[in-house]
């Protein structure tokens, strides 16, 4: 990525043009929000929700000059394509949960437009692809997710030679100081209980099981082209310091600020400027004090299937995330314990055939032999 190039410009737009694709969720009302603070630097384009047409209505009513598409149904992935390439757009805020936004995260790109990034789960499966494509194409791809957006900001456009290692934060979520014993008592309404974020029901459910975490090292592994092997996870319970970066010279630059998605959503936009908003100012005598403490990798072995997956590489993230995306759904639904999770992933990790060197197709297959197997074995 060519950071350094578009940071230094002086030829920055003061307008962008975003296409939320996901902008019913949860990061689509925080972008949406982040439109109306600031409507002389965002304009929405392009609106997308899956199934919830009247959601979508009601955010066309606020932005009515925004083409909009509900993506469920036939034709839906077409019509994500078309939207995430319209040509007013420059900037395309992909929000949506799991893996559809990959093929109109990447006609994006080949399109020419920048992309912002807090579907995760595209960078886990197809991280190397997206950042190739990138690059080629000369666009920047901003990371959303906290942690990522944290990360971003303290590099300032320094490059991979310059860090030691990434060190990513962790709230622990609802089960922190939840015995291992306890955990397969665990039923959806307690893991939906976040301490500290308020998110989809996907990704909270990823932070109770820490595979949100194992999610973000991949993530962090692809963004920003540092080995797995240096970049660290702390468990933070408070989510005040949302992520660091240590450089070659061990100085560690962290970011701070309130758990509010709106503010990396924001830098996304305005980077790499820096813009006023209304956000409540963080009070360190009230805080009094953050904590820090290891992460409990043998009762939440999410981390070392994320390391796993991040040192074999090939299909083997994909696999990890297709497979994870089953078991949340049946954990959801009540088929499959929580720790449950934890074992349909390793699972199918084993289970999955190797792939060395994946093309974007194989990696579609991995994806689909994954779910496959996954729900063989929730089933
Ligand atoms: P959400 O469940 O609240 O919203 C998901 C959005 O995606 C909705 O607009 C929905 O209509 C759309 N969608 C769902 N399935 C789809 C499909 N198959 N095809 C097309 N669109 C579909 O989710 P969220 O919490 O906003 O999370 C969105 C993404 O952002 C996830 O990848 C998540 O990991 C990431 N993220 C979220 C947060 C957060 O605070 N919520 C923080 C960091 C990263
Ligand atoms: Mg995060």
């Amino acid at each position: 990525m060519a950071l350094r190039e578009v940071w230094d410009s002086d030829n920055l737009p003061t307008m962008r043009n975003v296409v939320i694709l996901g902008a019913t969720g949860s990061i689509g009302r925080s972008a949406r929000s982040v439109a109306r603070a600031m409507p002389e630097r965002m304009r929405i384009v392009g609106m997308s929700a899956h199934s919830n047409a009247d959601a979508l209505a009601e955010a066309a009513m606020e932005f009515p000059e925004a083409r909009t598409v509900v993506s469920g149904g036939d034709g839906g992935a077409e019509r994500l394509v078309e939207l995430a390439t319209m040509p007013e757009a420059d900037l395309v805020l992909v929000a949506i949960v799991g893996t559809a936004g990959l093929q109109p995260a990447l006609a994006a790109i080949e399109a020419g437009k920048d992309l912002a990034v807090a579907s995760k789960e595209i960078l886990v499966m197809a991280g190397e692809a997206v950042m190739e494509a990138a690059r080629r194409k000369g666009v920047n791809i901003l990371p959303v997710d906290s942690e990522h957006s944290a990360i971003f900001q303290c590099l300032g456009g320094r490059d991979a030679s310059a860090v030691r290692r990434l060190i990513l934060t962790c709230s622990g979520g609802p089960f922190r100081q939840t015995p291992a014993s306890q955990l397969a008592a665990v039923t959806p309404e307690m893991a939906l209980r976040h301490p500290t974020w308020s998110m989809g029901p996907k990704i909270t459910i990823d932070s109770a099981t820490m595979m949100n975490k194992a999610l973000e090292l991949i993530e962090a592994r692809w963004l920003f082209d540092v080995g797995i092997d240096r970049i660290d996870v702390v468990v933070h319970p408070q989510s005040i310091v949302h992520s660091m970066v240590e450089f070659v010279d061990h100085s560690i630059l962290a970011q701070l600020g309130e758990s509010d998605m709106c503010l990396p959503i924001q830098c996304a936009v305005t980077w790499p400027k820096r813009l006023p908003n209304a956000m409540r100012p963080l009070d360190f005598a009230r805080l009094g004090k953050l904590d820090f403490e290891a992460p409990r990798c043998a009762d939440f072995p999410a981390l070392d299937l994320a390391r796993l997956a991040g040192d074999q590489g090939g299909a083997l993230p994909a696999v990890l995330n297709a497979a994870n995306e089953v078991a949340v759904e049946a954990f959801l639904a009540g088929h499959l314990p929580f720790p449950g999770i934890w074992r349909v992933v390793e699972g199918v990790m084993d289970a999955c055939p190797r792939v060395e060197h994946p093309t974007l197709e194989e990696l579609l297959a991995a994806d689909a032999e994954a779910r496959r197997l996954a729900a063989g074995l929730v089933g």
